[in-house]
Parts: structure tokens; C-alpha cells; sequence
């Protein structure tokens, strides 16, 4: 099978593998569609920290089921799955409560071990999830909207409540569209006007600008008057996430679901003054896959809300520097196999 390796940082190589045998309690997934992430993008420019190299990247997986190993039941060969790419110990205390996305031994597929840049892929049983009647495209986005689930889940977002997300990234946009799809009232700041026309067009959501001088008469012109519940944060940026507790209302809430490796600062008066509530968002859950998927067959999510880019895997080898490094354009691409 061709397997796309990264070598090294800014090296992708090709390779010819023998398709894995999958092991007793594993599937072999033959890979149809693959999202491409920022990790997958940081792991080329040699910034992801913790990465070893070689690494075959990809972690947002489409594919069909193409052999079972001997102690698997409950699959068949032919479904249509999307790969839950998060490995959990099962045995540490996160997990034991249930909570196995911030797994304190969590192995990532395609990150910390090797993922779906290539043509047949093994996985444990338990990290499939059957996900037939829907476009492979948005089988392959399910990873990053479920990460996006597990944010708005965070929140007990419900019907009716003001939310505002920060940050028109792929999890920003898919924070927004299910937030929408719960019911809840939804506005997405973004500085950059593509992202934010591409807000307007594809989740018709109204947008704002986080720097213009009337941001906080328009956001709350935008919520009938107050300032929003809710904040979910998709930046992974300091100075928006410092200042998010002055956008929530008094005993409102913040998700910090983009990730900044620094210290952060915000004013204690103005965050014990409104009783903030402020949690983190980690990976998703089985659930949170589940959910993803069943918004998906009802019509609410769409690859088209995070997909501007096709590329094929067969010529990523040489397309991946300018097509997806370097491309401004790019909000989320897909990788499209055969
Ligand atoms: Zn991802
Ligand atoms: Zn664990």
C-alpha cells in the first residue's frame, strides 16, 4: 500500500507498506477520506511538541471496514466508519469516571502513533464508529466537529441561550453550527473578513469583528441588549482569551477550547464579580462522535460548513507545502483516496 510518511519536518516521503494484519481485536480500515488538521500542519513545520519522527500523519479518518480480526463481531466488512483516533489507558482516573478524552496516557492516531495518510489503516474495535448514509467528506470531519460537540456539551448549551464564539477556525465554525443546531442564539467573532464572509455564507450566522471600536455595543445590540451566556473561545489565542471574561454576562460561562502554550491573565474583580464559570475542552468522547454523527444524518452539520479544499493523495506528496502550509485560504482540506 502507498503510505505518505513525514520523515522529518518539511519532508513527506513516499513509502510502499504491506497492509497490516489486523490484530485479534482490531479492524482494517481501507481509508477513503482524510481531514487535515492543524496538528497535522504543525507536525510539518516542526512545531507540534512531543511529535517523534517518522510519523504517517492524519487523524481525521474516513474509510470502509476491509478486514476483521479473529475476535471481532460486531462489524462487517463494507461499513462506512469514521476512526475515533483517541487511544485511552481505561484505566487512569479520567477514564475511570467516564472522562477518557483527557486521559492522563492519551495515544492519538496519527500523532502519536501512525494515522491515515495512507492507504489501509489497523484500528482497535472501539475506535470506529458506523457512520453509513452520509458523504465520506463529512464522515472525515466528524474528529474536528466532535471536538467542537464536546465543547458546546461543556457549556450545557440550551435552546434560546446567547452564545458567542470566538475564532472562525474549523472548530470556532463547527462550535457555531452546533450550537445553532441546538437551538441557541449564535453570533462568531473573527478579525479576518474571508472568515468571517465564510460564517455568513456557509452557517448563516451574523459575525463581528473583535477589534472594531464598537465590538461590545454590537455584540450586545446582537443579543437584544446583553452581553452573551455563553463564550467559547477557539482562538488559541492570549489576547482573545484574556479578555473573554468581559464578554460574558454576570453568571455566564467560558469554554477555552483552542489551546495557548502560556500563561494567561484576566482581571480576578471582573472574573469573581460575574461568579464566571471557565473549563476547559479537551479531545471528544464516543459520545461526542455519536452525536456528531446523528446531526450529520439529520441534516444539521455539513462538510461544506468547514471544507474549502480537495486534494488527492495521490499527489499530496507534492502539493502539501503550497496547497495546505501555505495557502491563507485554506480553512479545512480534505484528502481524497482512490
Ligand atoms: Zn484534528
Ligand atoms: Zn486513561
Amino acid at each position: 500500500m502507498k503510505t505518505l510518511v513525514c520523515q522529518q519536518p518539511g519532508e513527506l516521503m513516499w513509502q510502499c507498506r504491506n497492509i497490516p494484519e489486523p490484530q485479534q481485536d482490531e479492524v482494517l480500515i481501507k481509508v477513503k477520506r482524510v481531514g487535515i488538521c492543524g496538528t497535522d500542519i504543525h507536525a510539518w513545520g516542526g512545531k507540534q511538541p512531543f511529535f517523534s519522527y517518522p510519523r504517517v500523519l492524519g487523524h481525521e479518518i474516513c474509510g470502509d471496514i476491509a478486514a476483521l480480526g479473529s475476535g471481532v463481531n460486531s462489524w462487517r466488512v463494507g461499513q462506512q466508519v469514521a476512526v475515533i483516533p483517541y487511544v485511552a489507558c481505561h484505566e487512569c482516573s479520567a477514564c475511570r469516571s467516564g472522562r477518557t478524552n483527557c486521559c492522563e496516557n492519551i495515544a492519538v492516531i496519527g500523532v502519536h502513533r501512525d494515522g491515515g495518510f495512507s492507504e489501509y489503516l489497523s484500528v482497535p474495535q472501539q475506535n470506529i464508529l458506523l457512520a453509513e448514509g452520509v458523504a465520506p467528506e463529512a464522515v472525515a470531519l466528524i474528529e474536528p466537529f466532535a471536538i467542537s460537540a464536546h465543547a458546546v456539551r461543556r457549556a450545557s448549551v440550551q435552546p434560546g441561550d446567547a452564545v458567542l464564539v470566538v475564532g472562525a477556525g474549523p472548530i470556532g465554525l463547527g462550535a457555531a453550527a452546533i450550537a445553532k443546531a441546538h437551538g441557541a442564539q449564535v453570533m462568531v467573532a473573527d478579525t479576518r473578513p474571508q472568515r468571517c464572509d465564510h460564517v455568513a455564507r456557509q452557517l448563516d450566522l451574523p459575525t463581528l469583528d473583535p477589534l472594531a471600536a464598537d465590538f461590545h455595543d454590537r455584540l450586545r445590540d446582537g443579543f437584544s441588549g446583553n452581553l452573551p451566556q455563553t463564550v467559547i473561545d477557539a482562538t488559541g489565542s492570549p489576547q482573545s482569551m484574556n479578555q473573554a471574561v468581559s464578554l460574558i454576562r454576570h453568571g455566564g460561562c467560558i469554554v477555552f477550547v483552542g489551546l495557548f502554550k502560556g500563561d494567561l491573565q484576566f482581571s480576578d474583580p471582573e472574573f469573581h464579580k460575574k461568579e464566571t464559570t471557565l473549563m476547559g475542552s479537551r479531545n471528544a468522547t464516543a459520545a461526542d462522535f455519536a452525536h456528531v454523527g446523528e446531526l450529520m444524518q439529520r441534516g444539521l452539520l455539513r462538510a461544506e460548513m468547514l471544507l474549502t479544499h480537495r486534494l488527492r493523495f495521490d499527489e499530496l506528496g507534492s502539493t502539501y507545502e503550497h496547497e495546505v502550509i501555505n495557502n491563507p485560504q485554506l480553512i479545512k482540506g480534505v484528502i481524497e483516496f482512490g
